[in-house]
């Protein structure tokens, strides 16, 4: 059997160090915002040669609280792309802002930069992007439009912690850059825990007001806050993987390689650009058989996954929050998608094994 992941097989290689880091945890009796907090913080702004760095307490959070530092008004729209995890939109919804859902480019599965500017208004006050997949957006003509046109910039990098686009870091070229460590992600913590980038001293002032009840001294309350610290114990841990973030990229990054030089044609895969260092958070192909691939797949015990089988757009969640209902590209992607093995947990061999197996349906 061939598992899409297995959590305790990829913690396995950090068991000792997490062991440790928890007897000192217990040891010292501090459990809330306190040096492991700080220290991740600074060694994740290290990582992204960036200055400020928040731990909140998930990937949502760090959405929303990237949204609700901007001051945007209610009603104001938010560009985001039609093919992404639903949580992008909850964020803007939770905010009293309106998602304005863009179409894909089909080839990156990532927003289009084009169809942005025919979905502008004199009410767009933001445009939050997603590198799905593990892959950049382009983010030159975004950020163009975003300069043009007076916009904040959110990006989403929960599937692209070490992504690059043109050699600059995913969650380097907007105001916000959103992090999730849910233990699936490719730097993933122990439980839910998350982190933003952002790059004003005044903004980071802020979201550390925000994820701490409003307070900016204790019992002081400046602002309507949250609770949505990241966890003292998670960042602790977190900091025993973040040096190994690039070597789990490199070996995700070498399993797609042999996926995309020997599966055959009768798969869509990943398009492959020098402009793009991709980590393969999913290594994702298109069929229009999908579902009938996917149960081939399982009966020869592989097991594998849909990123998402339910798009955004029918969602019963979100019926009467979109401004429009006809998005056919991120349909169409929604049907055809399919996540193959690709984890640091998995061999080479393994691979070599699923591309068989594929080859000969
Ligand atoms: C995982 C994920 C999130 C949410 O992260 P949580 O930590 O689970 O809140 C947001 N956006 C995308 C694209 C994700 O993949």
């Amino acid at each position: 059997m061939i598992p899409y992941e297995n959590l305790k097989t990829l913690n396995h290689p950090f068991e000792e160090q997490l062991k440790n880091k928890f007897a000192l945890f217990l040891d010292k009796g501090w459990y809330i915002l306190g040096a492991e907090v700080a220290l991740f913080e600074r060694e994740f702004a290290d990582y992204h040669q960036e200055k400020y760095v928040v731990g909140v307490a998930n990937g949502l959070d760090a959405l929303i609280l990237s949204l609700q530092c901007c001051g945007f008004k209610r009603g104001d729209e938010v560009i985001v792309p039609s093919n992404t995890y639903i949580a992008t939109i909850l964020s803007i919804i939770h905010c009293g802002l309106v998602p304005v859902l863009v179409e894909p480019d089909s080839s990156t599965y990532n927003i289009d930069p084009k169809a942005i500017l025919q979905s502008l208004t004199e009410k767009t006050v933001a445009i939050m992007v997603v590198h799905l997949y593990g892959q950049c957006c382009e983010m030159d003509p975004i950020m163009e439009i975003a300069v043009h046109h007076q916009l904040k910039v959110i990006e989403d990098c929960a599937q692209a912690h070490g992504a690059k686009y043109k050699n600059k870091l995913a969650g380097t070229f907007g105001d916000f850059g959103a992090f999730s460590f849910y233990p699936t992600k490719n730097l993933g913590a122990l439980g839910d825990a998350g982190a933003i980038i952002c790059k004003s001293e005044t903004d980071y002032l802020k979201l550390k007001q925000l994820r701490n009840y409003g307070s900016e001294k204790k019992y002081h309350n400046g602002v309507i806050g949250y609770n949505s610290r990241l966890d003292e114990l998670q960042a602790s841990f977190l900091r025993i993987k973040l040096p190994h973030l690039d070597e789990i990229n490199r070996h995700k990054r070498k399993l797609a390689s042999v996926y995309n030089a020997y599966l055959n044609d009768s798969f869509i895969k990943p398009r492959e650009d020098t402009d793009f260092y991709s980590v393969y958070h999913i290594y994702n192909i298109l069929h229009p058989e999908r579902d009938k691939l996917k149960h081939y797949l399982l009966e020869n015990n592989i097991v594998t996954e849909i990123h998402y089988p339910v798009a955004p757009q029918d969602q019963p969640a979100l019926k009467g929050y979109l401004t429009g209902y006809d998005y056919p590209i991120s349909a169409k992607i929604h049907q055809r998608t399919l996540s193959l093995p690709c984890s640091f947990i998995h061999t080479e061999d393994e691979i070599f094994h699923v591309i068989e197996i594929l080859n000969k349906f």
